[in-house]
């Protein structure tokens, strides 16, 4: 009879502590979530991060312009299947855009086969184009990475790259968008970016 009501107990407390963490979790608002882990001083030196001006739309307008699969990557920090990304083994020359707000952020000649399943950047495009967030979901500490102008959810970054910077940013093919190389020149130049 004690032994059940010390069970009892124990049992309240231990869902009181999985609701508390599972109710903090979501709590959290995204604006506290940026962090400055300090890869883009580490990948550009001293270059001045761009100033983008922040796109805000309502989900009606995401759900609207994205397929379902996209709206659930980008507007609900989802991950596709490893291995099944167009972008993963895809080695055209060009640029990647956002596939949300079509803002540019990586290069093609910063993609490597990591072999992880998904498209790897080893940086991105220019310094002020990523947003980074601390990701405490699935019980693991990771850090996310989102565009800086629709705060589109792109994948996550790992300090596990090649050279010469180590980092592997691990992007949804289903986040972005593919610019062939003979377009890409002017695609930049009508988002005045220059790639650093
Ligand atoms: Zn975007």
């Amino acid at each position: 009879m004690k032994l059940d009501t010390t069970y009892a107990r124990l049992f309240l407390i231990l869902s009181g502590i999985v609701f508390l963490s599972a109710s903090c979790a979501t709590q959290v608002p995204n604006d506290e979530k940026v962090v400055d882990p300090g890869y883009e001083r580490l990948i550009f030196g001293n270059i001045e991060p761009l100033q983008i001006e922040q796109l805000e739309k309502s989900d009606d307008y995401w759900k609207d312009k994205l397929t379902p699969n996209q709206f659930y990557i980008l507007r609900q920090e989802g991950t596709e299947r490893p291995g099944t990304g167009k972008y993963n083994k895809f080695e055209g020359e060009g640029i990647f855009v956002c596939a949300a707000c079509d803002m540019p952020l990586y290069h093609a000649d910063h993609k490597y086969n990591s072999g992880c399943g998904w498209p790897s950047f080893y940086r991105p495009l220019a310094p002020g184009l990523i947003e980074y967030r601390v990701d405490n979901s699935l019980w693991m500490k990771r850090i996310e990475v989102v565009c800086m102008r629709c705060k589109g959810h792109q994948g996550h970054i790992f300090e596990d790259g090649p050279r010469p910077t180590g980092l592997r940013y691990c992007i949804n093919s289903e986040a972005m968008r593919y610019v062939p190389v003979d377009s890409a020149a002017a695609y930049l130049e009508s988002w005045d970016i220059n790639p650093e």
